[in-house]
């Protein structure tokens, strides 16, 4: 393991936000603070895909000035975040981690953008990841792979690596990622950091660059699960700019996650425990399922039977999505065109093969191929009705617990390179996440412990449809335990 380490905690929200409140700080040293460590460490972590200097300095000054006034401050005030960039921000490049988008600036804002900016936080930049959130370890984004701070020869998982690296490195207070198929859970892992994955139709995926539009999540990163609450809260609710978006009230996570879990069942599904889990990562997630039961939880050990089918199901729809949601990238309205094309078919095919990359070409095959007629009732249609089991399977479970513990993933973090020449192997290592991106229902990630070399394991707390206020107490009690 390399010595090097450059992990360092971010302080909490509600304490930034009382300096910048009470004068003891103000927004714009914040950013001036965070954009010196950006400057230090990006180099070496490759985070960073784009500042937005002058946009957060603008922000910033505005939250200082409403301070001195004695305005009320917004719930994010002064604090400094990154997002994903899959997600928009007007004026500044939107890459997808994708040569087939560079030069492009969206002329807008994503709705969970807008709400940042509106709940006061300033935003520091854009954020690395795989190519179109394709991969599990940063190492699909064409401008090069993420590192994790605890180890700069590791991986820091993935497709939100960067989002997660932020918040483990302190190169943000918080970060927005997104989540297809556990992109910010298995990343939140690897990094020691907490991750969401709220409901689908929670958070507005409105600029959002799809990859699979019936699983893509938004969802936060944070130091500490209070703060990812804080975060969730804001951005979530209806929006009118995606049809997908629920009407359902949006609870104040936060201060829910402050109760307690003295008798909450909580489910242990065998399925999340058997062959391909390291050792060290069950014995971590054991300890952190005593811990439960001493705060007062009532375990159950559970069955998912339906779990084996998870990764092919997963495998079949996010591709066959993808395939259909890239087809709009073909050099005409936005990002890459080559230059050798001679006529338009040549145009089309030529700014693809130079834009994409290996995976996402990969995936686009695979996904056409099972949408492909003649092969669409045994893939696409098959994986929708395994799916549809899935999903109830998950309903049934939560008639009887509150919540369902598991690992995050079966492993710490990688090295890089281990698995670049497996594509199946990356594949398999999102067994334990893709199940509750195909059913829909939330979870969060939580730190829990370590192995013997010092990487960070983190646990899976599930929660039901709109159940997040639940899996938010649990993962705090999770987090009290490891005495945060
Ligand atoms: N690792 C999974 C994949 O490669 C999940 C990606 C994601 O959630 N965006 O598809």
């Amino acid at each position: 393991m390399s010595t090097e380490t450059l992990v360092e905690k971010p302080a909490k929200i509600s304490s930034l936000r009382e300096g910048v409140a009470s004068g003891a700080t103000t927004a714009t040293e914040l950013a001036q603070h965070y954009y010196a460590r950006i400057e230090a460490h990006n180099p070496a972590l490759n985070v960073y895909l784009a500042l937005s200097q002058e946009q957060a300095l603008e922000q910033a000054g505005a939250v200082d000035l409403a301070a001195a006034k004695g305005d009320p401050l917004g719930p994010l005030a002064g604090i400094p975040v990154g997002v994903k960039d899959v997600l928009t921000m007007q004026g500044v490049a939107a890459t997808a981690g994708s040569r087939i988008l560079e030069g492009y600036e969206p002329p807008y804002d994503a709705t969970s953008v807008a709400r940042l900016k509106a709940a006061g936080a300033v935003i520091l930049g854009k954020i690395n990841c795989d190519e179109f959130a394709m991969g599990s370890s940063n190492e699909n984004s064409a401008y090069g792979p993420v590192r994790n701070p605890h180890d700069l020869e590791r991986v820091p998982g993935g497709s939100s690596g960067g989002s997660a690296a932020a918040v483990a490195a302190n190169l943000a207070v918080a970060t927005l990622g997104t989540d297809t198929g556990g992109s910010i859970r298995q990343p939140a892992s690897f990094c020691g950091v907490v991750g969401v994955l709220p409901t689908y139709g929670r958070v507005s995926r409105f600029g959002l660059i799809a990859f699979a539009s019936s699983l893509d999540r938004v969802g936060p990163f944070a130091g500490n699960v209070r703060d990812a609450a804080t975060l969730l809260e804001v951005i979530s609710g209806a929006d009118e700019r995606d049809a997908t978006s629920s009407r359902r009230p949006v609870p104040a996570f936060a201060a829910e996650s402050d109760k307690g879990v003295r008798g909450l069942h909580i489910g242990i599904p065998e399925e999340y425990f058997g062959a391909g889990l390291d050792p060290e990562v069950r014995e971590a997630i054991e300890d952190g399922i005593a811990a439960l039961e001493t705060a007062g939880c009532i375990i159950k050990r559970i069955s998912l039977k339906h779990t084996r089918y998870a990764i092919p199901t997963y495998y079949l729809v996010a591709t066959a999505e993808a395939s259909a949601n890239l087809a709009r990238f073909d050099g005409v309205r936005y990002g890459h065109r080559s230059a050798q094309a001679t006529n338009l078919s040549s145009m089309y095919k030529l700014s693809r093969e130079e834009g994409f990359g290996a995976e996402v070409k990969r995936r686009i095959l695979l996904g056409t191929y099972a949408l492909s007629a003649g092969y669409y009732d045994a893939y696409y249609k098959k994986a929708q009705q395994v799916r549809r089991l899935l999903a109830e399977e998950f309903v049934g479970a939560f008639a009887g617990v509150d919540a369902i513990v598991t690992p995050t993933a079966p492993t710490a973090a990688f090295k890089l390179g281990e698995k670049t020449d497996d594509p199946l192997a990356m594949y398999l290592a999102d067994i334990y996440t893709v199940t509750a991106s195909l059913a829909g229902i939330c979870g969060v990630t939580v730190p829990c412990g370590t192995t013997k070399a010092g990487l960070p394991v983190g646990m899976q707390v599930l929660g039901p449809h709109f159940g997040e206020a639940m899996a938010f107490r649990v993962a705090r009690a999770v987090e009290r335990a490891q005495m945060y």
